[in-house]
């Protein structure tokens, strides 16, 4: 399993961490935008620069501002993620020039031993020279310029950063037929053959808050199973993956609490490691998120679920310890939920007992649809008729002087599903229009449990 390599940002406040961040983890699907106010302070995301896919951090919203001293503020959470990171981007700021406390955080880079490379911002419009000149006096090595803002040096500041780290992680090419559909091919079903479902392993990630009872969820589904194969990590870069068969279907488990041991660069590393659950969210096919029934649904809970989203993962949301809770209880997490985790609306939700082996069949069944859904194939006839009829109830609305033309569509991946549709002025799509379509595909094509992204491609 390849991990993709982790880049945390840090720096005193207002740097530019968060510009930085939004800028290196621009969607290239609407999907996130639908969802925009969960992502808005999310503080991981995927990065999408360059050739080699990775994960980073923002370690500017993890704490609030402390009485006195910029490392009181760069308290536990930010000392784990640059800990686990194998990059550390350092920013400066080149309008404020060098600071008291700049100084103060690469003193403690120097001391973690990291890999670290030292990035001046604000740079645009700058000689580059007279930009970094100051900044060589912190003893990083070469200084990069940037503008966040502007996008200026980002390519060359990644590619210096993520430097003989991680392999290129090649997606699976998917074969996607893209000719437009003879009117033959449309209007018969034999164009239609159902393509046979390839049966993968689920690669299946049990993530959630510490004490959610992962582990506990883990023990009672192998206790009951053989365990076939139990990977030690051999490097510091594997996974535990844990197999097993059930029901005639076969699991590979990621397990969070074994992924990936750092150095030994800070004694008393946490048993919870968000980094360790972004990683195993990004090794797998199907999540299983689970949430504590006897806790709040917290803040924590909603980051996670939005990397799950943005990473297009299959979800399985399971709500745990449901045991011994009393209806009142009951109704008020199920209400919370409703509330704080509506934008997970296309998962399967279950109430479970982990300890006690309660509702654990009906979890896995909706992991199996889930992972069909991911990968199920769509013929660009299937698809395209059933785009037809979409709009021939609810034709997109013109905008301005535009009328978006809808042609056909085809399969463009899995897991989760893309379609792309062809035609012209898509651009004039409107967001809820989009909605419409999306909810259309998922009823036609069962797509329960898995995201599904669309993407316009017009013509002209
Ligand atoms: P953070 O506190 O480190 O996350 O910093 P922010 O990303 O919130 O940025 C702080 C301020 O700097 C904001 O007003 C940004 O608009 C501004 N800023 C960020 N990047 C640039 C840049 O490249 N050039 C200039 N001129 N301003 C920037
Ligand atoms: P992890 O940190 O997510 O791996 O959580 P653990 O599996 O270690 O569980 C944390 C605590 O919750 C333990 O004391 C478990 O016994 C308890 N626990 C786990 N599942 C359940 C459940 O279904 N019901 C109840 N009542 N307690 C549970």
């Amino acid at each position: 399993m390849s991990v993709k390599p982790v880049v945390a940002l840090v720096g005193r406040p207002n740097v530019g961490k968060s510009t930085l961040f939004n800028r290196l983890t621009r969607s290239r699907s609407a999907l996130v935008a639908d969802f925009s106010g969960l992502t808005r302070d999310r503080h991981y995301g995927e990065g999408r620069v360059g050739d080699t896919p990775f994960i980073v951090v923002d370690t500017g919203g993890f704490e609030p501002v402390a009485k006195s001293g910029i490392l009181h503020q760069m308290a536990r959470q930010t000392k784990q993620a640059i800990a686990e990171a194998d990059v550390v981007v350092f920013l400066v700021d080149a309008r404020a020039g060098l600071n008291a406390h700049d100084h103060d955080i690469a003193r403690l880079l120097r001391k973690l031993g990291q890999k670290v490379v030292l990035c001046v911002n604000k740079a645009e419009g700058m000689q580059h020279g007279s930009a970094v000149a100051e900044f060589h006096e912190l003893g990083l090595g070469l200084p990069c310029p940037i503008s966040a803002a502007h996008g200026d040096g980002i390519a060359d500041l990644i590619e210096h950063a993520l430097e003989g780290l991680g392999e290129k992680v090649e997606d699976e090419v998917y074969e996607a037929d893209e000719t437009e559909p003879s009117p033959d091919a449309l209007a018969s079903d034999t164009a239609d053959a159902i393509e046979p479902v390839i049966h993968h392993r689920i690669k299946l990630a049990i993530v959630g808050r510490p004490n959610v009872g992962k582990s506990t969820l883990i023990n009672t589904l192998l206790g009951e199973e053989r365990v076939i194969a139990f990977d030690m990590p051999g490097t510091t870069r594997d996974a535990i993956e844990i197999e097993f068969d059930r029901g005639g279907k076969q699991y590979t488990l990621i397990d969070t609490a074994g992924l990936r041991k750092r150095g030994k660069v800070f004694e008393a590393i946490e048993k919870f490691s968000v980094i360790k659950t972004l990683q195993a969210i990004e090794a797998s096919n199907v999540v299983l998120l689970m949430i504590d029934a006897q806790q709040e649904v917290s803040e924590q809970d909603a980051h996670i679920a939005g990397f799950i989203l943005e990473t297009g993962r299959a979800l399985v949301v399971a709500i745990n310890k449901w045991d011994g809770l009393d209806s009142e209880h009951r109704e008020r997490i199920q209400r919370e939920f409703d509330r704080k985790l509506r934008f997970l609306s296309f998962a399967r939700v279950h109430t479970i007992s982990a300890l006690r082996g309660q509702g654990i069949n009906t979890v896995l069944r909706s992991v199996n649809a889930a992972h069909a859904a991911a990968f199920t194939k769509l013929s660009t006839p299937r698809l395209t008729r059933e785009l037809q009829a979409a709009i021939e109830q609810q034709p997109p609305p013109r905008r301005g002087i535009f009328r978006p033309k809808m042609r056909y569509a085809h399969q463009g991946g899995q897991n989760p599903p893309l379609i792309i549709i062809h035609g012209n002025a898509l651009d004039a799509i409107s967001d809820s229009y989009r909605r419409y379509l999306e909810g259309r595909f998922r009823d036609a094509f069962e797509l329960a449990g898995t995201p599904l992204r669309i993407e316009f491609k017009s013509s002209y």
